[in-house]
């Protein structure tokens, strides 16, 4: 079973002695105590070693040496005598790295000892062989950390983890990320996690809240089957905060993560495989079509798949942003969309999305867009009519849809700095903030309003239909974003 390990690095005993408290309050089984990082912010090793028995958890004591990003650079006598000194004391475990060992051999007579291996730098090479090489000079635990380039490089730390027996094996940095999250399903012995407002010990890793909430680290094992998110960038999104709370809400042997990818098709040709179904965002909604078995006709029409998901053995691609759009126009006029004329803002991927799930759905579409020649060509392609962005004043609408990114994380912006009829429906697909600057005035103005987070919701739980057959919480998932976008 994998152990959770909050790292705590402080020159003051008494606060490693409340932080140990508060590491076993967010549910770890170990603490890991940096005494190089200790020492190096002035604690005195002999202090330090007096507070093991007191810990609240037992303790990994890490004195890491500067060869592996550590801050111990002295001589390696001394660390040896204060490694006797924490095994006397009570260390559950000691980390020393294979590279100083094999030099020096030495072993504790009541901890057990952990040989470690760090790559800062890349994802390492011969892992296998390193990890064998622990295992050869009597290793209690061989533990790998690693430098993903990108997250393709994540198949190789799960296949060292698979098939070489016990290993603690970690992948660092945002890129990283999800071989933490996915740490019990992938059987690795540590996962290390920051409590919640800690900088952590090494780059990358998750809070404890993450790791043992959100994904659910206690349930997971060989067969939780994995989902999640490819974009860049990717830290923003809330698509794991809902989807594993759908999972969770269901009782579901499934966690879904976010993959920092940067070559989306050699991600998918390396980790494809073992992912039941993925969510895709900006950049790559356009990267995978060729790599699926089949694609939904609203997807293959609108030439974007934000969806992957299985179905009798193959892989189908799915554009649910489009019928997500089409039920928020829907809602904003009230009723039917056929006959109405709706105005689109933005002629970008969701503009696009926007067009042909309106225009799919019977409406009259106007396209504007700053960049004319973009309208002008999706216009062409669509046969909805392009109207210059400099004279939208004038134009008369019955539903107006932002898919522009005016009015992000910007709530004094709008794309719309006009008159708005009170007739009108009013449909703003930007949810951060929740309530962009067009909705306000829309709603002074008497028109009907839909929010962003009324569509994200919606493809989400469209998504979530098409990996389970089952129905999301969309409630409880739009509360959980209301509370983190409100935060
Ligand atoms: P995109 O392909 O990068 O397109 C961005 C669009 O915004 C383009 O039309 C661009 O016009 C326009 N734009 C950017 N800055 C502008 C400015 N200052 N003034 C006027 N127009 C401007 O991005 P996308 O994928 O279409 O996404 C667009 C927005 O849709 C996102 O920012 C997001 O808020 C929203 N969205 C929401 C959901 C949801 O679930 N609620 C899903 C997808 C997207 P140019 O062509 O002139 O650059």
């Amino acid at each position: 079973m994998t152990q959770v390990v909050v790292p705590i690095s402080n020159p003051e005993p008494r606060f490693l002695l409340e932080r140990s408290q508060q590491a076993r309050a967010a549910g770890a089984d170990l603490v890991e105590i940096r005494l190089d990082q200790c020492l190096a912010e002035g604690g005195s090793p002999s202090d330090i070693i007096e507070t093991l028995p007191s810990l609240a958890l037992p303790a990994i004591v890490t004195l890491r040496h500067v060869r592996e990003n550590g801050a111990w650079d002295g001589d390696e006598s001394d660390r040896l005598a204060i490694y006797a000194r924490a095994d006397e004391r009570g260390a559950a475990w000691i980390d020393r790295e294979l590279v100083f060992h094999a030099a020096r051999p030495w072993r504790p007579t009541r901890a057990k000892l952990i040989l470690s291996h760090h790559d800062f730098r890349g994802p390492g090479h011969k892992l296998a062989e390193t990890v064998s090489a622990m295992r050869s000079v009597h290793a209690d635990m061989a533990k790998v950390a690693v430098m993903p380039r990108d997250a393709a490089d994540l198949a190789g730390l799960r296949a060292l983890i698979d098939g070489h027996g016990p290993v603690a094996a970690m992948a660092m940095g945002e890129i990283g990320l999800p071989s933490r999250l996915l740490a019990g399903a992938w059987g690795s012995a540590l996962v290390f996690a920051r409590l919640p407002g800690d900088a952590g010990s090494a780059p990358g890793q998750p809070t404890t809240d993450d790791l043992l909430g959100m994904c659910r680290l206690r349930s997971q094992g060989p067969g939780t089957r994995i989902y999640g998110v490819i974009g860049n960038p990717i830290a923003h999104s809330l698509s794991p905060l809902i989807h594993n709370i759908a999972f969770a809400h269901h009782g579901l042997d499934a966690v879904y993560v976010p993959f920092l990818v940067d070559d989306a098709a050699g991600f998918w040709d390396a980790c494809g495989g073992w992912i039941q179904g993925l969510s895709i965002t900006i950049p790559h909604k356009h990267a995978l079509q060729a790599r699926m078995d089949d694609l939904e006709p609203l997807c293959d029409l609108v030439g974007a798949m934000n969806t992957i998901y299985r179905k009798e053995g193959g892989t189908v691609g799915a554009n649910t942003d489009a019928d997500a759009i089409r039920r928020c126009g829907e809602r904003a006029v009230d009723g039917d969309l056929r006959g109405r004329r709706a105005l689109v803002l933005g002629a970008g991927g969701a503009g696009r999305a926007a067009v042909f799930a309106l225009r799919s759905a019977g409406a009259e579409v106007l396209l504007a867009n700053r960049t004319q020649a973009r309208a002008d060509d999706l216009a062409r392609e669509t046969g909805c009519t392009a109207v210059p962005w400099s004279s939208l004043a004038g134009t008369s609408f019955d539903l107006l849809v932002n898919m522009t990114s005016v009015g992000l994380k910007a709530p004094g912006d709008t794309p719309w700095p006009h008159q708005l009829p009170a007739a009108a429906g009013v449909f703003d697909s930007v949810y951060n903030p929740l309530e962009t600057r067009l909705i306000r005035e829309a709603r002074a103005a008497g028109c009907r309003t839909v929010l962003g987070l009324d569509m994200f919701i919606d493809q989400a739980c469209a998504q979530f239909r098409r990996w389970t057959g089952l129905e999301a919480p969309a409630d409880a998932m739009r509360e959980a974003c209301i509370r983190r976008l409100s935060a």
